[in-house]
């Protein structure tokens, strides 16, 4: 994560987006709605632009802020934060950053990293369980939890120290203890250090997220209910598994957990997995997890819990059944919810939705100098659109025409098989465009995915039928957490399927599987 990031945009001329004070990207993953595909952006070169010119906006606002403490304070040191307070660095400014537990946020400590962590140390147990399949014979391995807890821990341990030694690098100044504004330009931190108070030219909110929990009696954190937070650091595999929730969160901790031995349902509302994922793709996911172990109950709802010896007796609804089961652990996984409780958004007049911060595409809140970015601002909640979005925030605070471009967001789900999206799903692109071309290419017929066992799932791209402009991609398989990225560059330029398929694959891969959907999106695939 500390090595990350170069993408910055100094320059942006963007579509007519109207300037309003709510997120666009709270129109849910696919916020192409928002017409704001045509970001077109200089690369970043430190504060100056590609003639090698400092930028004149970023001298001035450097200037107003020359007798506070900070040019910009950052509320939290997430993907989000951390990223932004980089690129302010970089651009000159003085920048503070406040946090208030671990450097990295939920992302590095008890998010993205740890999870794909343990999720790595139960992919060498399945390598090791299939290898007579592959002629090496394993007679006996055993499985070392506390092994797998120190592997997860150390590398945590090596990326918050990355992150620590950037600020170093880059003289940002950071400062434990919980940061709360208490006028547009200050922030009073109650620092282990005594408290503090940091006047700056522009305040950035990356608090970030916390879990969401279920206010039912039975249902508090403790000892047999967890979050995800303590789904990653258990002692020995339990018995059985209650997760409520089908999103990315709950399906990886599925697979972790059922790959591990323990007997796991999913119980999911929706009638399907990753209820905003392209139904097709997400039930190719849903058919090779249930393979791999795991139960489902899609449609059904979990609507009481009560403590039996050994665990919880839980109560679960689906149509006009409720069946009663008992498990050892429940695991939420309902979702998240803006983490801005206490950070002084009342007092000061920052416009909200029940905590989530409201800001334009320049990522502005409606208090002069006060912008949010990342899970504080609400969905999508992920690294990657966070410290985007704080990109955009420093930059434009300090004089430059950054705006958050949502129009390509990948998402990703790191089971095996993985599962990756970007662009509309098909349900949504033929309401959009009532006619679409849709190619698809399974990597059973891959050699690729054959040599290294890989033969679940397939890509799909849906294009619209005049140009063949791609509009969406969806992927079930191996490595398609990597794969997915020819899809965003295609997406956010606006690539047709012919285009895609001019560019020369190398064979063998698992792209060729990508080239092959855009082959059969034409009716032209080769090996089908
Ligand atoms: P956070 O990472 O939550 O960071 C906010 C920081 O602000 C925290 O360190 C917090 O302590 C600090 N803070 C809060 N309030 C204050 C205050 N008042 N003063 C000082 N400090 C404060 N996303 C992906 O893109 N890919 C994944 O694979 C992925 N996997 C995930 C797995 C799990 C189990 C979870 C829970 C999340 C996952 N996410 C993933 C989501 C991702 O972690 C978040 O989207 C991302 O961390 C958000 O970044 P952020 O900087 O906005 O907030």
């Amino acid at each position: 994560m500390c090595t990350i990031l170069c993408c910055g945009s100094e320059e942006s001329v963007l579509t007519d987006n109207p300037h309003s004070i709510d997120s666009i990207r709270g129109a849910g993953p696919i916020a192409a709605d928002a017409e704001i595909g045509l970001l077109k952006s200089i690369p970043s070169l430190g504060n100056q632009d590609s003639s090698g010119m400092v930028h004149p906006g970023i001298q001035q606002q450097l200037l107003e802020s020359a007798d506070r403490d900070a040019d910009i304070v950052i509320l939290g040191s997430g993907p989000a934060g951390y990223v932004g307070a980089i690129r302010a660095a970089q651009l000159g400014a003085r920048v503070v950053i406040i946090e208030k537990e671990s450097v990295g946020g939920t992302c590095l400590n008890v998010g993205c990293i740890p999870t794909k962590a343990l999720l790595a140390c139960v992919a060498v147990a399945d390598a090791v369980k299939s290898g007579e399949e592959f002629g090496v014979k394993v007679d006996k391995y055993e499985l070392d939890i506390a092994a797998m807890m120190s592997r997860k821990n150390s590398i945590v341990k090596r990326l918050v120290g990355g992150v620590e030694s950037l600020f170093a690098k880059n003289k940002i100044r950071l400062v434990r203890g919980f940061g709360r504004i208490t006028d547009p330009h200050t922030v009073t931190v109650d620092a282990q250090a005594g408290a503090e108070t940091i006047r700056a030219g522009k305040i950035i909110i990356a608090t970030g997220s916390s879990s969401a929990l279920l206010k039912a009696p039975g249902f508090e954190i403790g000892e047999n209910v967890w979050t995800s937070t303590e789904a990653l650091s258990f002692e020995s595999v339990p018995k059985s598994l209650l997760i409520i929730g089908a999103g990315a969160i709950g399906l990886e901790a599925a697979y972790t957990l059922s790959r591990l031995g323990c007997e796991t349902l999913v119980v999911e509302m929706k009638p399907q997995i990753l209820p905003a994922a392209d139904t097709e793709t997400a039930n190719e996911l849903a058919k090779a997890l249930k393979k791999a172990g795991i139960k489902f109950m899609l449609d059904a709802t979990v609507v009481g819990a009560e403590d039996i010896d050994g665990g919880k007796r839980v109560r679960i609804k689906s149509g006009d059944k409720e069946e009663v089961r008992d498990f050892e652990k429940i695991l939420v996984a309902i979702g998240r919810k803006p983490a801005t409780e206490g950070i002084g958004l009342d007092e000061v007049g920052i416009k909200h939705d029940r905590g989530r911060i409201l800001v334009d595409e320049y990522m502005r809140t409606n208090v002069p100098d006060i912008y949010a970015a990342g899970d504080c601002i609400g969905e999508p909640m992920l690294a990657h659109v966070g410290w985007t979005e704080c990109i955009a925030a420093v930059e434009h605070s300090l004089g430059m025409d950054s705006k958050m471009d949502y129009s390509a967001i990948p998402a990703c789900v790191y089971t095996t098989p993985e599962c990756a999206s970007v662009g509309l799903t098909e349900q949504q692109a033929r309401e959009r465009y009532k006619e679409v071309r849709v190619g698809k290419f399974t990597f059973r017929h891959n050699g690729k995915a054959m040599a290294i066992g890989g033969l679940d799932g397939f890509i799909k791209i849906i294009t619209e039928p005049g140009y063949g402009e791609i509009l969406g991609v969806h992927m079930v398989g191996p490595h398609v957490t990597d794969l997915i990225t020819e899809a965003v560059v295609a997406i956010r330029n606006e690539l047709t399927v012919d285009e895609l398929i001019a560019s020369i694959h190398p064979h063998p891969t698992l792209a060729e599987v990508v080239q092959e959907a855009a082959y059969d999106a034409l009716g032209r695939a080769i090996h089908k």
